[in-house]
């Protein structure tokens, strides 16, 4: 009853070039009518994407968006902005936006909000350290992190995300969680989402995310609350990315 979604994050890489292999691919190609499909993209690239993606069943995404709809934010970039462009999803609090740009959780929230105003479906990045799953506090660091904006949603807004888990010791690092570990935290976060609302709690579709590839996909897809993944390095792969998003 959860509809699988593969996303490709592909972070500030890319060229105008590999759009238009993408899409002439995904043109041909045998693509599972069951599966959503994204492209999370630089947003220059989101004009090319939507006029040479125009007709194939794939949305488009977006890496971050400004919390204000507009105003004297220079580079700043709004979710109406976005929504002219066709995109559908925005990924809010990745773990490189929060490290690298130092977006905390009342940001993340602030994020998640203007793209629900906008009409944008968001994406939640959420995931432990290294140093955090050593220390045995994987659950409470996810969990304080969904809670940090699900709390500030209302039963609606809630229905309209989809949560991607992405340890952070796993991302680009060609280190995956196992997929038992995986399922583990999944089924945690949606232990946690049920105690807002049983039928979230069913209906949330839950991502992984952290060095998944052709390889290691089917198995994580396969674990009962896993309904998707974030794709960052493999994404970048036309072959590669094709073969993710069939095996989901
Ligand atoms: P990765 O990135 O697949 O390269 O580990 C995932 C992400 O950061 O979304």
């Amino acid at each position: 009853m959860r509809r699988p979604l593969i996303a490709g994050n592909w972070k500030m890489n890319g060229s105008l070039a590999l759009v238009e292999r993408f899409a002439q691919a995904f043109t041909t190609a045998e693509l599972p009518a069951e599966v959503d499909i994204a492209f999370m993209l630089p947003a220059p690239y989101l004009p090319a994407a939507q006029r040479s993606f125009a007709g194939l069943p794939v949305s488009l995404g977006a890496q971050t968006l400004h919390p204000e709809p507009k105003g004297a934010y220079t580079g700043e970039i709004s979710g109406a902005m976005l929504k002219e462009f066709g995109v559908h999803y925005v990924l809010v609090g990745h773990s490189e936006r929060r490290s690298l740009f130092h977006e905390d959780d009342t940001a993340v929230l602030a994020r998640v909000r203007a793209a629900l105003q906008a009409g944008l479906e968001p994406v939640l990045c959420l995931g432990e350290t290294l140093e955090e799953r050593e220390a045995g506090s994987t659950e409470a660091v996810v969990s304080k992190q969904l809670a940090a904006v699900f709390d500030g949603l209302d039963e609606s807004e809630r229905r309209r995300l989809t949560v991607a888990y992405e340890p952070v010791w796993a991302i680009g690092t060609g280190k995956t969680a196992a997929p038992d570990q995986a399922q583990e935290v999944h089924l945690a976060l949606r232990q946690r989402l049920a105690q807002y609302d049983t039928t979230l709690g069913e209906t949330a579709r839950l991502l992984y995310g952290g060095s998944m590839n052709k390889d290691n996909a089917a198995a994580l897809l396969a674990q009962p609350d896993i309904d998707g993944g974030l794709i960052g390095g493999a994404s970048l792969q036309v072959g590669d990315f094709l073969a993710i998003c069939q095996s989901a």
